[in-house]
């Protein structure tokens, strides 16, 4: 019996964790579940699945969660920061699934870590910001890192088996998102639901604009730099609408290994709670014969320009990487506020870039202190 604590239980990740969880009940136990602001949905996970502690974004949150559980559902309930570290420093949590989105992840995921959890990581965000510090981490206290992205968990899985050392270069694929083939000029007139309609994932809302702008694929350059510790030059990205193939591993010797699936979160997500056996899923098997043929080609950095700009924070290194996330979490939120166009997005991240002096981060404070930088900074370019 495994363990586990959800941090970001109602969103997309968190939900298809939760039927994996359902369907294994031999398998894995819920120790705590954290949530935003969704209390309806949250309720009933906590019917469903009897966690220990529960934990909203706010006090007022919390008394209304209070009063909607029935009689007899008495989970413990906090909330806000103090109440992320509780549910990721559970003793009884042995693995810890990372699923906020953006930088919020940062804090409970470090507490994770240090309390000895094994992570199973979502939350990209938190590697982009903080990958070198992580990754100390993580070797610090020993703790295993299991990737959730699908690119990352397809280069975990096809380098099974072979030396770190014997990789030439992985190639993460991308679908290409929604305006893959559109005509450039058209591309800052696109509405906020054109950008929400992914055509092969169904993810949460900044996820799937971080996919139309690709901004999505730069972040998980980076994610992979950090994760496989390898250098940018050996990490490249093909387009592959169809999103079959989840990505590849090139070997020195000229071999290409990759995993293939139907596009579905539940795969990568079950590989990352049972490691290193394979579980049933419930996604719909793969029948290669169904598809007119598989494509890949290279990414235009013109259509993408968000592309280009991760492969610049990662040779600026140090703050860059941090400052280009929050820059992107705004310029997202205010797109899906109507606050801003699509491709005033990259245009509005580029423009903090510019505007920042990149250092040398020590510690998690270092990397809130960057963050809320760039925040101030992309707040005061954007228009009001
Ligand atoms: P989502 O928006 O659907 O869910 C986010 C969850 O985090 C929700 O439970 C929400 O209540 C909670 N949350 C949001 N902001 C919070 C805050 N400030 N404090 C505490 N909790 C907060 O997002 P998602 O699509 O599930 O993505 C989660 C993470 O997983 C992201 O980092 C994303 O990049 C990554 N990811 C998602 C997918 C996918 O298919 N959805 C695939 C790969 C990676
Ligand atoms: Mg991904």
């Amino acid at each position: 019996m495994k363990h586990l604590t959800i941090l970001g239980a109602t969103g997309s990740i968190g939900t298809s964790t939760l039927e994996i969880v359902a369907a294994h009940p031999d398998r894995f136990r819920i120790e705590a579940l954290t949530a935003g602001a969704n209390l309806e949905l949250f309720a009933r996970q906590i019917e469903r699945f009897s966690p220990r502690l529960a934990v909203v974004h706010d006090e007022k949150l919390a008394a209304e969660l209070a009063a909607m559980l029935p009689a007899g559902v008495k989970p413990a309930i906090m909330f806000g920061v103090e109440g992320l570290i509780a549910a990721a420093t559970m003793t009884e949590a042995e693995m810890v699934v990372a699923a906020i989105v953006g930088a919020a992840g940062l804090v409970p995921t470090a507490a994770a870590i240090k309390a000895g959890k094994d992570i199973a990581l979502a939350n990209k965000e938190t590697l982009v910001t903080a990958g070198h510090l992580f990754m100390e981490l993580i070797q610090r206290h020993g703790v295993r890192l299991y990737p959730v992205d699908s690119e990352h968990s397809a280069v975990f899985q096809s380098m099974a088996g072979h030396r770190c050392a014997d990789i030439a270069r992985i190639i993460l694929t991308a679908s290409g998102g929604p305006f893959l083939n559109l005509p450039l000029p058209a591309l800052a007139a696109v509405t906020i639901e054109d950008a929400l309609n992914h055509p092969n994932w169904s993810m949460g809302r900044k996820i799937t604009i971080d996919s139309a702008t690709m901004m999505n694929k730069g972040l998980e350059v980076i994610e992979a730099r950090w994760l496989f510790a390898l250098p940018p030059e050996k990490i490249t990205v093909n387009i592959h609408p169809q999103s079959i193939v989840h990505s590849m591993v090139e070997y020195v010797d000229g071999s290409v290994i990759a995993q293939l699936g139907t596009p579905d979160m539940r795969a990568p997500i079950a590989y990352a709670l049972s490691y290193p056996e394979r579980i049933t899923t419930g996604v719909k098997p793969l029948d290669l014969t169904a598809f007119a043929g598989l494509t890949f080609f290279k990414p235009d950095t013109e259509r993408f320009p968000a592309l280009r700009l991760a492969y610049r924070a990662l040779a600026d290194g140090e703050s860059m990487p941090a400052v280009m996330n929050a820059a992107n979490e705004l310029a997202v939120e205010a797109f899906l506020q109507g606050r801003i166009g699509f491709t005033a997005i990259p245009e509005l991240i580029e423009r903090v870039m510019d505007a920042h002096q990149p250092c040398r981060l020590n510690s998690i404070a270092d990397i809130l202190e960057t963050d809320l930088w760039s925040r101030v900074k992309t707040r005061e370019l954007l228009p009001v």
